[in-house]
């Protein structure tokens, strides 16, 4: 009876002791390795680990982090993918994310020892790229702008009818705005709109007229917009801004991406405000960027709602370091050309068809993603597999997203950058090991 597992199973505090496992502790959580602990003990009265391998197979349950969030390869071609937590940071914003991680002087003068502007060197990096703004204020994201600008300007906001825009997951941006008690005055219709009827609707209630960027889809045909030089031209004299939400955060055109606004050009055509999110093109943290006439933004500043609505130390680095450091991973991807590409997907199917794979490099489209140039496919090039591989790829220890298309598995290139090509090739080959 003695072989009997049950009676063998190692104690937890045994366990917790062994001094593998206390270090464990000590990086995790106690609370973390101890549930793990337990499940491996379960395993152990169930026969499948010998009592002597328990503390490995602890061990290997443990996550890397404290954190149940993975690194994800993104291999689905779209660059700035939501589900995949949008744009990855650059080196230099992760550093210095971990350098302001503990105290830091985010809102203390160190010279005078006195309190200082929060986040000042992160402000200062924004002006210093869009030239156009005399100040700005970062906030959670764009959705936390725009309920900022409806809640400070209140009143009624002017919109036309076809920048009523659902972003994704069923947020809608006519929604927000109303959740602030704003009223929206639209105009036109879902294809068109003039001059004219945002003239016609400005009245003594008016507190902005409103342009949003209708960052996930395309009217075509029979259309026509008033673009933002000639509304604020019409709306010079009047007191009303004009406030744009350009969505994807650009700061400059992009040669890539030739219809995609950005908020140097916004600001010069007359906006008084320009609104976009730090996790799309600009390929920053997840932030809102509100730029603009001075008086405004400090209206914004001033309003109760902005201290709900701001970014913390982390977020603030990360920004100064996108702004200032050396190109972003998102804006890397753009450049990327087709022949790189090319190359970089033969070389992957060439090392995965020597191991035996049915492994090829092929032309595949990509997409910006994000709420980004909806109309605007990138060329590009992928590793096509079998389709087989799509699953055990998502579940593997570093798992990779593609996708799948005429029954085969495709990894595009266009979102991994070229330094993870050889992660990217072994994990293909840790799935193929498995099945022979
Ligand atoms: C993406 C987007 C938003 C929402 O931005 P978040 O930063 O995700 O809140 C708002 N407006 C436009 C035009 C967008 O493209």
């Amino acid at each position: 009876m003695s072989a009997d597992p049950r009676r063998q199973v190692p104690r937890t505090d045994t366990l917790l002791a062994d001094p593998r496992l206390a270090d464990a502790g000590q990086r995790l959580g106690r609370a973390l390795v101890k549930g793990a602990v337990q499940r491996v003990q379960q395993r152990v009265r169930a026969g499948e680990v010998s009592p002597e391998g328990a503390v490995d197979a602890v061990l290997a349950e443990l996550p890397g982090t404290a954190s149940s969030l993975r690194p994800v390869l993104n291999a689905t071609g779209v660059v700035v993918h939501t589900n995949l937590g949008r744009a990855p940071l650059s080196a230099a914003a992760a550093e210095a994310i971990a350098a302001a991680t503990g105290t830091t002087d985010v809102e203390l003068d160190l010279r005078t020892g006195r309190r200082g502007p929060r986040g000042e060197a992160a402000i200062a990096a924004l002006l210093g790229a869009v030239p156009a703004a005399e100040a700005a204020i970062v906030v959670n994201n764009c959705a936390a702008a725009l309920a900022l600008v409806a809640t400070a300007l209140g009143g009624e906001l002017v919109i036309a009818r076809g920048e009523l825009v659902e972003i994704g997951d069923g947020f809608r941006i006519p929604e927000l705005l109303e959740s602030t008690g704003a009223r929206l005055r639209e105009v036109g219709t879902t294809n068109r709109v003039a001059l004219a009827d945002y003239r016609g609707a400005l009245g003594p209630e008016t507190r902005a007229v409103l342009k949003v960027h209708p960052s996930n889809f395309v009217v075509r045909g029979f259309t026509r917009a008033v673009e933002v030089g000639e509304l604020a031209a019409a709306l010079a004299g009047t007191g009303v801004p004009l406030v744009a939400d350009v969505g994807s955060g650009l700061l400059r055109p992009h040669p890539v991406l030739p219809d995609e606004p950005d908020l140097q050009t916004t600001l010069a055509a007359g906006a008084d405000l320009v609104l976009a999110s730090g996790d799309k093109l600009l390929g920053g943290p997840q932030a809102g960027l509100v730029l603009g006439r001075a008086e405004l933004v400090q209206r914004l500043r001033r309003h109760p709602l902005y201290r709900a609505l701001r970014v913390d130390k982390t977020t603030l680095a990360a920004l100064e370091a996108t702004l200032r450091g050396p190109l972003p991973p998102v804006q890397e991807m753009l450049a990327a050309d087709v022949e790189g590409l090319r190359a970089r997907a033969s070389a992957i199917a060439a090392r995965l068809a020597d191991a035996g794979i049915d492994a090829v490099a092929v032309d595949a489209e990509s997409r910006v993603g994000g709420g980004g140039a909806p109309e605007h496919p990138l060329p590009g090039a992928a590793v096509s597999l079998p389709l087989e591989f799509a699953e055990p790829l998502r579940l593997g220890a570093r798992p990779v997203v593609g996708y799948v298309e005429d029954d085969r598995t495709l990894l595009n290139l266009r979102s991994v950058l070229p330094a993870a090509d050889h992660a990217l090739a072994d994990a293909v080959l840790e799935v193929a090991e498995k099945w022979t």
